[in-house]
């Protein structure tokens, strides 16, 4: 490297990318990023790191970085002073109270900071309103891991893999999106462990796999249940576990002994013998871990889709012991966190029930506990039919990452009152009345918690540009403004001190602690080491055992004018929608636009070749994309990312959710997909 690319300086601290949360020594030369690199001694990534941990960092250099606080005057953008942006805010938002108001967390932001936001949301504004992405990615899981053991969290830890007899991929594919954890599913594979993979794609993890099972999209339940079914037939269910540890199994296996094999056959699209192949290589090869993603969640029946992979992990005995174990690979880096914190409306902090905690939570906040509130489409519903008037949006771009994008669209143009707070001008900044500029991860201190429970210390390794500040400053500046001497915190480790008195599966961690490393939870005092896997004992649920619950399952086929499946997802070499990594010159040169992959018996049918623009159209709207064509997608199906905003995928998608968690059915939305003949 040339001595000015040379880092002066490296700062340990935590990839903002995927929920692994990889640590990494950030380079830093005269107040830019330089480079980056894995931390050899980490737990998580052990010195390695994937391309967007290595070279996509340096989005943080970006000129097009929000600088200074913008009002909207007469349709245009005009850079304000802080305190003028302050007082704007606080002024309007005082106009707004209770369920008028809703605040959407991130993901992306530490958890003193999505903590902040929902005190702010249910303290200083009286709302119930405030959800975050999860809603779009794992809010099946929290709520399934919740009904059938008390816990939504990923049960054991990343590294446990490497000793797990066999692991069960479903819907996920992690060489793509969580490339260091697929590196453990790798070398397990070098050991010992056997690979089963279900997913409708063929992926690099299923060209590994002793067994894929490529099933039709939104036919998991059945495929799961069939493969109980088999595991009983075999006689390799763990009876000792199921009598000590667990209840309601009777009606479950009444349930799965009564199920119409052919009728799964014909659901799936795959054999049966295939599935009793792969039940038996799961059952017979203990500790068994199962790991799974956004093929599970994002259904109209995700919940119960998580409920089937409980029931099999409950009905071998693959949970409370090492390597094995239900593992939800969470997408976002902290995503994990901003629901532990409570940026979820039905939840406070520490996932304690509003009924059960608010007395706790009123008292320390010195304010009401209001009732729950919207989830984050029900807010863009409210928002639409003028309910909710006034939105606060921190570290998110609901435009291109929600469903229906058009409906969203009307929705966030009817609001009386926007505040973005990000660190780019992304695409719903441009609706807001008013952009605070945020600091990114690079320029903050904080903690993020990855997606085995683990809370890592995020340093501070440069200054923000311009008069960006971290979101954690602005949220309390804004309550500060509004009256509230409580928001007054000095650092974020502060902040932490609040959350671990009122959290206590976190009230052993402080951000002293986190200096010599991350701590898993639950972590009850200073004492506790923390916890690598759950459930040992016993489950966190009234009677202490876990439940098999019966998932709900419809069959749903597509009509006769919207023909195939689209399933959406994304890839390596970029990010949700690209407000981070469209800024990093390398990863465009690997990744610049959008394609839909169509299965060549589909687009031989339908005249297309590859490289040929064809329209895409569900109920709810049409694009055009290149196509490209590959026997990776399955007869039927077609696939493409949400990353680019001029062929944005959610134009299409929407429609139904999952009664138990609000989640739209992003893995299958009817499309028909014509040619496009350019003059
Ligand atoms: Fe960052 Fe995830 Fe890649 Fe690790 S695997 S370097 S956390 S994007």
């Amino acid at each position: 490297l040339p001595r000015t690319e040379r880092p002066s300086t490296e700062v340990r601290t935590v990839c903002p990318y995927c929920g692994a949360g990889c640590e990494i020594y950030l380079g830093v030369r005269g107040n830019r990023v330089v480079s980056s690199r894995g931390v050899p001694d980490s737990p998580v990534n052990q010195g390695r790191l994937c391309v967007k941990g290595r070279f996509a960092l340096k989005f943080v250099n970006s000129p097009e970085r929000l600088k200074k606080p913008l009002i909207k005057v007469d349709g245009e953008f005009v850079e304000v002073e802080w305190d003028e942006a302050i007082s704007v805010v606080a002024e309007r938002l005082s106009e707004y109270t209770g369920e008028e108001f809703a605040a959407v967390a991130s993901a992306k932001c530490t958890n003193e900071e999505n903590y902040l936001l929902q005190k702010f949301t249910r303290a200083v504004m009286g709302s119930g309103n405030i959800d975050h992405c999860a809603r779009l990615c794992h809010a099946p899981s929290l709520t399934g891991l919740r009904m059938s053991l008390g816990s939504g969290a990923m049960t054991n830890s990343i590294s446990e893999l490497g000793a797990a007899g066999c692991i069960l991929a479903v819907g996920t594919n992690p060489t793509e999106t969580h490339p260091v954890t697929s590196y453990r599913v790798i070398r397990a594979l070098r050991s010992r462990a056997r690979l089963v993979v279900v997913d409708p794609r063929k992926t690099r993890l299923s060209e590994l796999a002793d067994i894929h099972l490529q099933n039709r999209p939104g036919s998991d339940i059945p495929l799961l249940m069939a493969m109980c079914r088999f595991i009983l037939e075999e006689g390799l269910h763990d009876s000792e576990f199921i009598d000590s540890r667990t209840e309601k199994f009777e009606d479950f296996r009444d349930a799965v002994m009564a199920l119409d094999l052919d009728e799964v056959e014909r659901i799936t699209g795959v054999n049966v013998k295939d599935i009793r192949r792969a039940a038996i290589m799961y059952a017979s090869n203990s500790p068994a871990s199962i790991i799974y993603s956004m093929g599970i969640t994002q259904h109209v029946n995700g919940t119960g889709n998580v409920l089937a992979l409980s029931n099999l992990a409950l009905l071998t005995g693959n949970i409370g012991i090492k390597s094995a174990g239900i593992n939800p690979l969470r997408g976002q880096n902290n995503v994990q966190g901003a629901c532990d914190m409570g940026a979820l409306p039905d939840l406070l902090p520490g996932y304690q029930g509003i009924g059960e905690a608010a007395g706790k939570f009123s008292e320390k906040w010195g304010s009401p506990i209001p009732p729950a509130g919207l989830t984050l489409p029900e807010m863009f519903d409210a928002a639409r039919d003028g309910k909710i008037r006034c939105m606060y949006i921190m570290g998110e771009n609901p435009l291109l990452s929600e469903p229906d994008i058009e409906r969203t669209r009307e929705a966030l143009e009817g609001l009386e009152f926007l505040v973005v707070q990000d660190i780019f001008l992304t695409e719903t900044a441009e609706l807001a009345d008013v952009v605070l500029p945020a600091a990114s991860f690079a320029e903050k201190d904080g903690t993020f918690t990855n997606t085995e429970r683990r809370v890592q210390l995020l340093r501070k390794a440069l200054d923000a540009p311009g008069d960006a500040l971290p979101d954690w400053q602005i949220i309390s500046m804004i309550a500060g403004r509004m009256g509230r001497e409580d928001f007054d915190y000095e650092s974020a480790s502060r902040i932490f001190d609040e959350i671990r008195e009122l959290v206590p599966s976190y009230a052993g961690i402080s951000h002293e602690r986190l200096k010599s490393g991350g701590i898993q939870w639950p972590c009850t005092s200073e004492e506790d080491a923390g916890t690598g896997y759950l459930h040992s004992e016993e489950f966190p649920t009234p009677t202490g055992r876990a439940s098999f619950l019966l998932p709900d399952y419809q069959f749903r086929g597509v009509p006769e004018e919207y023909p195939l499946v689209l399933v959406t997802g994304r890839n390596l070499y970029q990010y949700h929608t690209r407000s981070m990594t469209a800024r990093v010159e390398e990863l465009e040169s690997f990744s610049d636009h959008e394609e839909l992959l169509m299965n060549p018996a589909d687009a031989s049918s339908m005249g297309i070749r590859e490289g040929d623009t064809v329209e895409v159209t569900s109920e709810r709207g049409s694009l055009r994309v290149r196509a490209g064509v590959t026997d990776e997608v399955m007869e039927g199906v077609v696939f493409m990312t949400f990353h680019f905003a001029d062929a944005p995928a959610n134009v299409l998608t929407g429609g139904d959710r999952d009664p138990f968690s609000g989640m739209p059915g992003l893995k299958f939305t009817p499309v028909r997909v014509c040619r496009v003949q350019l003059r």
